[in-house]
């Protein structure tokens, strides 16, 4: 931890994204708390907790992706996390997020390649000024020993929350590129935030797919 980062843990440290309390991202009550997916009860497909044998939430869906986790519900306080660490800035959240899923994915360590992120719209990024997605990936790739490379550029995409479920798959086709300077490595694992639909992911294992990764599989923080 850098000087800086000392002090401002001193004048702000990190509050519980639950209660409040500081010195914790989330308290071990919070966190015992928190609707996380029991992935072995999950559907391997979409991520979704499955309540009987098969999945109702992708039934008739394809995806560009073979698979998929979300370590939890976007639900307190999961969705207070996120919320304020996109919304507000608070950065520390980052590690605390890229362990939650770094535990939902523990049974694919050794499986990737190359960890990547979700790229922000340029809109975002401005909105926000940092890359959220960027942050929680590698924590992820270095929880998961692998290494993480930028892969994902953002081409065209418009703001897809008004849309429907299948106007945000159109939309996210063509969506991301990669550059062609760069080689893309067999398996590839895409981070993201929150999967919705999956539009946004299985955007992005198609343009991976497409520059030459032979299998991706997409982990997201919560599923909304
Ligand atoms: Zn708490
Ligand atoms: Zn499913």
């Amino acid at each position: 931890m850098g000087v800086l980062a000392v002090l401002a843990e001193i004048v702000s440290p990190v509050r519980c994204a639950g209660c409040g309390l500081p010195g914790f991202a989330l308290c071990p009550a919070c966190l015992a708390s928190a609707q996380l997916v029991d992935v072995r009860h999950a559907c391997p497909r979409c991520g979704a907790p499955l309540v009987g044998t098969r999945c109702s939430e992708c039934v008739g869906r394809r995806f560009s992706f073979s698979r998929a986790i979300c370590a939890g519900r976007l639900e307190p306080p999961i969705s207070r996390v996120v919320t304020l660490y996109k919304d507000a800035a608070e950065r520390r959240y980052a590690a605390l997020l890229g362990a939650v899923v770094t535990d939902a994915c523990e049974a694919w360590r050794g499986w990737p390649d190359a960890v990547c992120a979700v790229p922000p719209t340029r809109a975002a990024l401005l909105r926000r000024g940092f890359d959220h997605t960027d942050a929680i990936a590698r924590c992820v790739a270095s929880g998961l020993d692998a290494p993480y490379t930028p892969l994902l550029s953002v081409a065209v995409r418009e703001d897809q929350r008004q849309l429907g479920r299948d106007a945000r798959f159109a939309n996210m086709a063509g969506a991301f590129t990669v550059a062609g300077d760069v080689s893309v490595p067999g398996r590839v694992l895409v981070v993201d935030d929150v999967l919705t639909t999956g539009a946004t992911l299985d955007g992005a294992a198609r343009a991976l797919l497409a520059a030459g990764a032979s299998e991706v599989r997409v982990a997201a923080v919560a599923r909304a």
